[in-house]
């Protein structure tokens, strides 16, 4: 039985921490596209160079980038499995890439977790955060643009998994805890098997 899962959520919506959690109980990596980035620019490499200030501004790094990192990270053995995808896909195109993507292997995404935060709360968690970790991308302005992207770019491409019928709505607002039992539970009911 293989899990492939997506999440997906407005910045400071939980989906690190949830998706963490859910990868954990599944026994599948979770594949973070920022992540990524993240460790590429803290290790100086030509990657991260590249994409350090596009980070910074809150604007996506472009499509063929992205698309070529999650190929790569995907066809690891340990995703053979499973995976649990985080930050991507975030637009039209990058759902088109990762479909012809898993299409080529036979496969396709199992459920579609949609963390729902109201905008308030998100902006409310992320300056928190950055208050507490410092995150170079976590100014205003990148906040601000960074969820922007997210209503015009990303929330639309929930409509096309929703015409697959694998998306699982659960409310983010709540406590941890909470919020893990009811991706749990919404997994259950679907047929997924936990690992442990
Ligand atoms: P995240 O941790 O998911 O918020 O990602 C941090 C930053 O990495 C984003 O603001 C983008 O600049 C970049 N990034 C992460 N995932 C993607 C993606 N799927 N497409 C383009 N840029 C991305």
């Amino acid at each position: 039985m293989t899990s492939r899962l997506l999440i997906v959520g407005p910045q400071g919506s939980g989906k690190g921490t949830q998706g963490v959690r859910v990868a954990e109980a599944y026994g599948i990596p979770v594949v973070s596209t920022g992540d990524i980035f993240r460790a590429n620019i803290k290790n100086g490499t030509p990657l991260g160079q590249k994409v350090k200030a596009i980070t910074d501004a809150g604007d996506l790094v472009p499509d063929d980038v992205t698309g070529e990192i999650v190929a790569d990270r995907l066809s690891q053995d340990d995703a053979a499995q499973g995976f649990l995808l985080d930050g991507y896909p975030r637009n039209a195109a990058q759902v088109e890439y990762l479909d012809a993507f898993l299409g080529g292997r036979g496969e396709s995404l199992d459920a579609v977790i949609l963390l729902d935060v109201p905008r308030e709360e998100s902006i409310a968690r992320i300056t928190e955060r950055a208050r507490i970790e410092g995150r170079s991308d976590d100014t205003e302005e990148a906040v601000a643009h960074r969820l922007d992207i997210y209503e015009s770019e990303t929330a639309p491409i929930i409509d096309t998994y929703e015409k697959r019928g694998i998306v699982i709505r659960v409310d983010g607002v709540g406590s941890l805890d909470d919020i893990t039992a009811g991706i749990f539970a919404a997994l259950d009911a679907r047929g997924l098997e936990r690992a442990v």
